[in-house]
């Protein structure tokens, strides 16, 4: 399954996090062992668990809701964290990463799904937050560009209109604000059911699980 999602994503160059949360470490091994490097958790826990018995050269991407408290947790190691959604939260991420030396790659989180439980800026609330951050001077963080997660539902167009939002997103915050920022590239969006169609829309980087890894249960 892991080579012929990688020959899908070689056209668009597309990068693929494997999301490897509630999966033992075999698991992950056997996927790392074809070559795979980037995986992405939910849970800072198992997260921290996973990263002191895993290989060292593992890119670890978190992809679920984090609280500013354990951000210090996950500091050390993570590479990218894609559910960024206040800047209070960043700001920890920056404090977090600067007493490791470290610079912490970040995607802004989007609220683009048409369902209510998802978190993740809007468009208003983020226009605050790119005002603070210039004038912030977080040298600790790197933000690399989007990630947000389409409503779970059957109705495929739906799911496309959310992720061309998300695109749009992406587009205005690179025009507007982010314009002389070389690594605002990112738009994280595609999980198992719909990352052929977040790649039609523009996706970078997808998140894969159930697909690569057989149900979670
Ligand atoms: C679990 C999860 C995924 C992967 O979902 P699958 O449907 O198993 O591919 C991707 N992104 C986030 C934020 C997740 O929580």
């Amino acid at each position: 399954m892991l080579k012929q999602i990688l020959e899908e994503l070689k056209p668009t160059q597309t990068q693929l996090v494997a999301v490897s949360k509630t999966k033992p470490n075999e698991a992950i091994l056997n996927l790392y062992d074809q070559g795979q490097r980037a995986f992405g958790e939910n849970y800072v826990q198992e997260l921290v668990e996973k990263q002191a018995t895993l290989p060292n050269d593992i890119l670890w991407h978190f992809i679920g809701h984090l609280q500013s408290n354990k951000v210090k947790y996950i500091a050390p190691f993570v590479t990218m964290i894609h559910s960024v959604d206040s800047f209070k939260l960043l700001q920890e991420i920056n404090k977090q990463a600067a007493k490791h030396n470290r610079v912490i790659k970040v995607l802004l989180q989007f609220h683009i799904a048409e369902e209510e439980s998802k978190f993740g800026f809007d468009t208003e609330g983020v226009q605050q937050v790119v005002q603070e951050l210039a004038q912030a001077h977080l040298n600790h963080v790197e933000i690399c560009g989007v990630m947000g997660m389409a409503t779970f539902t059957d109705d495929k167009t739906q799911v496309r209109r959310e992720f061309q939002h998300l695109k749009s997103i992406f587009d205005n915050l690179k025009y507007n604000y982010f314009a002389q920022n070389p690594s605002f590239t990112q738009i994280s969006m595609g999980m198992s059911d719909d990352y052929k169609m977040a790649i039609e829309e523009g996706s970078t980087m997808v998140r894969i699980g159930s697909l690569l890894f057989g149900k979670r249960y």
